[in-house]
């Protein structure tokens, strides 16, 4: 049968007909152990009872009502449980359909928080060359691949590129890994000179980098520094951890763990677990003030923003990653895939590092272990190895990209946190098939 759907995936994909736990199932009763949770998405699994029950019972109240005239027990739920565990000085939750939408929103209220407090100047933006942050045209300016951006410029953010934080650059060099990340953090420090303090209204980073690059966190002292930078500069810092948020990386917010708290934080796969499109804008109570005091509104809604039926999904995911203590889990859970693909790839050829925090983790592959060449990007490993291993039942998500002229070929993981230790060898044992 011809598909109308217009998609991503190389045709002919199989259909999803059931979700159990850690797999899918297709309509063929085959069975593909979710290895990935899609992109980091599916935190707790497919057909998690508690998150069907509470949106069953929202859907028998009130699936949907209008937020210019209504708010809603759920959204205001799982506002204020997002503000009780949100990094400090953070107390407002802006609640959207997803994570580019989460990264847009987040940008026009760095923008607006300058204009209202007198510095209409204020409107560039720095990111960093390897970097995702969404598709729609703000957040895709923000995106550092190049590639990504070329069909559809001129975009709508005026962005500046800097270098990337990844350890797995630093090799060998005279240099320790931590007065590398010091030398990459004074990157924004100089851009920002160059740019001129009085123009630049943010900087946007994520605390462990995803889809471009296969769970790569910073070093040590690399946001300390950058939160340091931003401060004595006034511009803001906006985490985006729409992938590495909710717990995937052992902490609620992935920047726990670097020490910091930003001044806008933007979350979504994990927050709706798959379950409904969610995503959270989260910010300071000193930007909120400054536009409750200035022109009073933030010009964002969308028509399913604050979506009751989300909302009461969100709540649930929520309630269920803090009462099931899935922290402790996601962190001796991400000990033991670390130790397995340790073992297994450890000496593999074309394994050149291994790298992530909890059950966030990524494989990168190379031509040659010792100079971590790359492999030729036209034949497109992460691809390659993403349909052996659907064919050996697993789901693992390919991140390719290029990195200041090198090339990437990654393999990122982010099982759900429900993942038993069973699950976990089988993962490991699949993909090494595949690799
Ligand atoms: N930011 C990051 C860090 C992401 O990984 C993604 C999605 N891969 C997005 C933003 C965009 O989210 P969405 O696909 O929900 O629009």
């Amino acid at each position: 049968m011809a598909s109308h759907v217009f998609g991503r995936g190389p045709a002919p994909l199989p259909v999803a007909a059931r979700g159990e736990g850690c797999y899918i199932f297709d309509d063929a009763g085959r069975a593909y152990l979710d290895g990935s949770g899609g992109a980091a998405v599916s935190c707790l699994g497919h057909s998690d009872p508690d998150v069907r029950a509470a949106m069953h019972a929202q859907l028998d109240r009130i699936a949907f009502a209008h937020t210019g005239f209504f708010t809603s027990e759920p959204a205001e739920e799982l506002a204020a449980l997002l503000c009780a565990h949100a990094p400090e000085g953070i107390g407002k939750v802006y609640l959207l359909s997803g994570g580019s939408e989460a990264v847009e929103a987040a940008i026009k209220l760095a923008r607006q928080y300058f204009l209202e407090t007198g510095q209409p100047d204020r409107h560039r933006l720095i990111a960093r060359r390897q970097s995702y942050h969404g598709n729609t045209l703000g957040a895709l300016a923000a995106g550092g691949n190049a590639w990504r951006r070329e069909k559809y410029a001129p975009l709508l953010v005026e962005t500046h590129h800097i270098a990337p934080c990844f350890e797995y650059h630093f090799r060998g060099d005279d240099e320790s890994a931590f007065d590398y990340g010091q030398r990459v953090a004074n990157e924004l420090d100089a851009e920002i000179e160059r740019l001129g303090p009085e123009t630049v209204m943010a900087f946007i980073a994520e605390p462990v980098v995803g889809a471009t690059a296969g769970a790569v966190p910073a070093v040590e002292g690399y946001f300390r520094r950058i939160r340091e930078i931003c401060d004595r500069h006034g511009v803001l810092l906006i985490l985006d951890e729409v992938m590495c948020g909710m717990g995937r990386t052992g902490t609620l917010f992935a920047c726990e763990q670097d020490g910091i708290a930003p001044d806008i934080v933007t979350i979504a796969k994990g927050l709706g677990a798959g379950y409904a499109p969610i995503g959270a804008m989260l910010c300071s109570d000193t930007i909120h003030a400054a536009i409750a005091s200035g022109s009073g509104s933030f010009q964002h809604g969308h028509t399913y923003h604050g979506h009751p039926l989300a909302a009461a999904a969100g709540r649930a995911v929520l309630g269920a990653i803090l009462d099931r203590g899935l922290l402790d889990q996601v962190q001796t859970r991400g000990q033991t895939l670390s130790a397995a693909l340790d073992a297994r790839f450890g000496q593999h050829p074309p394994v050149g590092d291994i790298r992530g925090r909890g059950l966030f983790r990524g494989l990168e592959l190379v031509e040659d272990r010792t100079t971590k060449q790359s492999f030729d990007p036209a034949r497109r490993l992460h691809a390659k190895i993403k349909a052996a291993a659907m064919d050996e039942g697993l789901i693992c998500y390919p991140a390719g990209g290029t990195v200041d002229g090198r090339n990437g070929d990654h393999v990122l993981l982010a099982p759900p946190f429900i993942i038993s230790e069973d699950e976990i060898g089988m993962l490991v044992d699949r993909l090494a098939r595949a690799v």
